[in-house]
């Protein structure tokens, strides 16, 4: 079972990843929490680059090969073989954060988006995605607390407007394969969610 949640800036996906992780191990389920960008060692390295965009200059196609070629690594050596040991795969951040932040935030057309992704994890896609859904200006307030948000200031509130928009749309689009949860919501009535949605999902 592979689950993503996804989310703009403070939502709590975060924390909300490591209480299913929690759940699902007390339960007796093997059970990987990851994350992109940085899943991996590869993946580490390609997130100092990222999140330091503003500093270098870094282009937008740029970006979004650098989020691609983590998400690659990522599904090579991490998700596709948690998968195929039947462990339950959590993460935080997969391919809707890409059209999302490079497609809508930095008007990369969607399609190339998809399509570089799509190419990147060979078509590896969740059985579940969980979006935490914040209006940007309550996002942005919580997650200015944090140690990286200084990069935070660089994008405007339409760019997370954008971001926050398209995670909506891709939720609708496929309402089957999305949970969407107000993460204005407090923490333990989110995960009690997020756990009924899991739970029927599981293996028996
Ligand atoms: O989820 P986390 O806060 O660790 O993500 C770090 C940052 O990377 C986010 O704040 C977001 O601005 C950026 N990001 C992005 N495109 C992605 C994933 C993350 O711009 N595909």
């Amino acid at each position: 079972l592979f689950v993503a949640f996804e989310g703009g800036e403070g939502a709590g996906k975060s924390t909300q990843v490591r209480l299913l992780q929690e759940w699902l191990a007390a339960e007796g389920h093997a059970a990987r929490a990851t994350l992109e960008p940085g899943g991996t060692p590869v993946g580490a390295a390609v997130r100092a680059i990222v999140l330091d965009r503003a500093h270098t200059g870094l282009a937008s196609r740029a970006e979004a090969l650098l989020y691609a070629a983590d998400r690659a690594q990522h599904a090579h050596a991490v998700l596709r073989p948690a998968l195929a040991a039947g462990e339950v795969v959590i993460t935080d951040r997969y391919i809707d954060s890409s059209l999302a932040y490079q497609g809508a935030g930095r008007t990369i057309p969607l399609d190339d988006v998809a399509t570089i992704s799509g190419w990147a994890t060979e078509g590896l896609r969740p059985h579940l995605t969980v979006l935490l859904d914040v209006p940007p200006e309550t996002g942005l307030a919580r997650a200015r607390g944090r140690a990286e948000a200084d990069r935070l200031e660089s994008e405007s509130l339409e760019f997370h407007q954008r971001v926050r928009a398209t995670f909506r749309t891709l939720a609708g689009t496929d309402p089957g394969r999305y949970l969407v949860l107000d993460a204005t919501r407090p923490v333990d009535e989110l995960a009690a969610a997020v756990r009924a949605r899991v739970g029927p999902l599981l293996p028996v």
